[in-house]
């Protein structure tokens, strides 16, 4: 007697054969995750680059039953590259990092973190709730950075900025009063953080007198164009710009320079970000400016089970390029340490990580904006968009970097065994 429905041709058993193999092997790495304890991995700080890396590596172990903690001071997400926007009183989302977070299975502190002993993998967290001690097996160090107005004498006690949300709400709420009265906003600094905040400002209240000072020539670490085009953009908005002068001191209405001061009504410190003592006080081997010096891997040289990403992190040592404090910069290290990662949780070498620039993007108020191409190594060249194209171009990268993380939720997971940290997306800054 014969079974027809039993009689399969050979190439369908073999399929058959290998969904049974696959199955039995997803079930024996569903079955381990559950005997073994899960491997634990803390990140501290939900900026760009942590929110990145634990996205990513949520999404690369789904099955590995990674134990992944996000700790945050705050429990939303702010969007540093539009604290400007905020200063010139437009209303920024509120993005809850819970929300953010939904559906991985990540865990949310929300807490700052004291201290650090790396020597025994564990941290401090001081939550509305008291004080938490936390272990890891792997910490990520992405507590970012904040822009240092003590840096000049004065700076701390009459200069504002846009650090934090709540220096840039303190800076936000005062503007109309002095706009109303034809008053003064210096902004003191020439890089990108001054070029935006001087547009942004101008823009919204065309009243306001607003000056920009800067140590050296202006757009020097632009082309020849883009340094032009927001010269032109500027006066056309009536910034005034004193270049070549450096500020000495700040006092209660006046910035000092050798031979001189400027007068003000409010004034901007938009120099140079400075990083969280944390680092140091934990012992890590940090660079001048306190950040973790990493090696190519984004390893800490003195704690490799610390890897530092965004602006905390040091890696001119490890990259033969000049590295810039930018989102451009964190966001591809986020997602190289969420592979570096996956591939460790899987016992997986990882590989170096490798980046390049490509283009800098400066907004000039809403309606205005520069795209500047740059080599991979961050020195421009002389291509340019600008005007409303280059406006439009700024708003859609500063949409992608959050649409960036919450993408990983709905991007296919990985088993993680060739999540061996080579980057799947390109590995090139596009902001
Ligand atoms: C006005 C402005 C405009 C900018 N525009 C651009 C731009 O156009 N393009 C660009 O590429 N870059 C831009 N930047 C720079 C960019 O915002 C930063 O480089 C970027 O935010 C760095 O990302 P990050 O993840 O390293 O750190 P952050 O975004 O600073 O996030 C770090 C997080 O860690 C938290 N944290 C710190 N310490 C602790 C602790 N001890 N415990 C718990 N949490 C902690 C912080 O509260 C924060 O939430 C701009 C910056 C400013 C201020």
């Amino acid at each position: 007697m014969t079974f027809p429905g039993f009689l399969l041709p050979e190439s369908q058993i073999k399929l058959a054969n290998r969904l049974l193999y696959q199955i039995g092997n997803e079930f024996e790495e569903c079955i381990m995750s559950t005997v073994q304890s899960p491997k634990k991995v803390v990140i501290v700080g939900a900026g760009y680059a942590g929110l990145k890396a634990a996205a990513r590596l949520a999404r690369k172990t789904r099955r590995q039953g990674v134990d992944i903690t996000v700790i945050n001071g705050s429990d939303h997400f702010v969007e540093r590259i539009r604290l400007h926007q905020l200063a010139a009183n437009q209303t920024l989302k509120h993005i809850a990092i819970r929300e953010l977070l939904r559906g991985t299975g990540i865990h949310f502190v929300q807490g700052w973190v004291t201290e650090i002993a790396p020597d025994h993998h564990h941290l401090t967290v001081q939550t509305a709730n008291g004080t938490q001690q936390m272990a890891y097996d792997k910490l990520v160090y992405a507590a970012g950075s904040f822009i240092d107005s003590s840096m000049i004498p004065g700076g701390k006690e009459y200069a504002l900025s846009l650090s934090t949300e709540a220096t840039t709400l303190a800076l936000r709420d005062k503007l109309p009063h002095i706009a109303a009265r034809g008053g003064r906003v210096l902004v003191i600094g020439g890089g990108l953080t001054g070029i935006e905040s001087s547009t942004e400002l101008a823009e919204a209240y065309p009243s306001l007198r607003v000056t920009l000072v800067t140590r050296g020539t202006f757009g020097a670490d632009l082309s020849q164009k883009g340094a032009a085009y927001i010269r032109e953009a500027f006066a056309s908005q009536g910034i005034e710009l004193i270049e070549n002068t450096t500020i000495t001191r700040i006092t209660a209405q006046a910035a000092a320079y050798e031979g001189g001061e400027i007068p003000f009504d409010l004034c901007l410190w938009a120099g140079a970000f400075g990083v969280p003592a944390l680092a140091r006080e934990a012992g890590f081997a940090v660079n001048r400016q306190g950040q973790v010096i990493v090696d190519e891997y984004l390893r800490s040289i003195s704690h490799p089970d610390v890897i530092a990403v965004g602006d905390s992190a040091g890696l001119e040592q490890a990259l033969d390029i000049p590295i810039r404090m930018a989102c451009a910069t964190g966001i591809f290290m986020g997602s190289y340490a969420g592979d570096h990662l996956a591939a460790w949780a899987n016992g997986a070498a990882p590989k170096p990580y490798q980046f390049g620039y490509v283009i800098r993007c400066i907004s000039l108020g809403r309606h205005d904006g520069l795209v500047q191409r740059v080599k991979p190594d961050d020195t421009p060249v002389e291509q340019v968009i600008t005007g409303r194209a280059g406006a439009q171009i700024k708003e859609l990268i500063c949409k992608q970097t959050l649409w960036q993380i919450t993408m990983e939720r709905w991007l296919p997971g990985g088993s993680g065994k060739s999540a061996n940290a080579s980057p799947t997306e390109p590995v090139r800054a596009r902001a």
